[in-house]
């Protein structure tokens, strides 16, 4: 062993943290391709200012064409979590839940996940069908079920987006009604009909029809964040900023296999996913549209209002959506 003066010692041992840096950073600059690993995907690709939100209605909905019972919700939940959905508005029928189906313990495994609830009305009533009164007894109806459950937010969401149609009274009572119980409106900026989407697939599986499963995972993503594009720049062209856009999904097969796949591709595109209270902490929640014909989006309404054009996203057309759904997944 050669014997070493405390000196030298310091000296080698300097030596050895500079051989040490040197590699470190050499090491840095050069990473070979069999060492890098598989490539993280960035949370978002630009800085753009869009933002948009999560919400899902009618829970629990009725099976739709592909799941087992009982697969939704936890594939759903997955689904969320891969896609960087932290906390998604879930707004529920009660009505539509007894005592031995399990739906309350879905509904509260949705709020143990994170995510919050709502009121959708207990028996999803279309006001424009029934009076005020009775459409605010289903409110009622709904929130005695909802009371006490974790994560409730004051918050309802109407069936069919029916804020009353034409009938002003009508919209009036049922706005003061709402105030009255605490309750703001949960309206959405972005719609794509899934709702439809799902009646098409379930009518194909019934007549045996064979879907492209890739064609639909498309069509399903590309009409979302066509939908949130068209949104953002009929909110920019109306009020002149970009608003939280809240995004309507229904709690369906489609949504459970496929809305991480929209969440990934809205990144990619730019925007960035946050939770349903940021989105009703948006300035627009106090923008109470008085237009002809009270339903839709927000966004739409807030656009008739003032007169701006170019107000409807082309794909909730069912022709339009019926066609691509035959040329692009049941290949007709
Ligand atoms: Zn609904």
């Amino acid at each position: 062993m050669i014997g070493l003066s405390p000196r030298s010692f310091a000296l080698l041992a300097l030596l050895g943290a500079l051989v040490f840096v040197l590699a470190t950073s050499l090491r840095l600059e050069t990473p070979s391709r069999a060492e890098s690993g598989p490539v993280a995907v960035p949370e978002t690709t630009t800085s753009s200012d869009k933002r948009i939100a999560f919400s899902f209605d009618d829970v629990p909905r009725d099976p739709g064409a592909f799941l087992r019972d009982g697969e939704r919700p936890g594939l759903l939940l997955e689904a969320l979590r891969h896609g960087g959905i932290e906390q998604a508005a879930f707004f529920v029928n009660p009505g539509r839940i007894t005592e031995s189906d399990g739906d309350a313990d879905t509904v509260l495994r949705y709020a143990a996940a994170g995510h919050v609830l709502a009121n959708h009305t207990a028996d999803h009533s279309k006001l424009s069908a029934v009076s005020a009164g009775r459409f605010l007894a289903d409110i009622d109806a709904a929130q005695v079920w909802l009371d006490g459950k974790p994560n409730l937010r004051p918050w309802f969401r109407f069936p069919y987006l029916d804020e009353g149609g034409t009938n002003r009274t009508k919209r009036d009572a049922v706005r003061a009604g709402l105030q009255k119980r605490g309750l703001l409106n949960g309206y959405v900026t972005v719609d794509a009909s899934d709702w439809y989407m799902e009646n098409l697939a379930l009518a194909a599986a019934k007549q045996g029809k064979i879907m492209d499963w890739n064609a639909l995972r498309d069509l399903f993503v590309e009409s979302y964040l066509e939908s949130a594009n068209f949104s953002d720049d009929l909110a920019r062209r109306t009020l002149g900023r970009a608003p939280v856009q809240m995004i309507l999904l229904h709690e369906t097969d489609l949504a459970a296999m496929f809305v991480d796949d929209l969440a990934i591709a809205l990144k990619e595109d730019g925007w960035t996913i946050v939770t349903a209270d940021e989105a009703y902490a948006d300035p627009m929640v106090s923008m109470i549209p008085d237009v002809e014909m009270a339903d839709g989006t927000r966004t739409q309404m807030l656009a008739a209002e003032r007169g701006v054009g170019n107000r409807w996203y082309m794909r909730n057309d069912q022709k339009v959506a019926k066609k691509l759904f035959a040329e692009r997944v049941l290949r007709e």
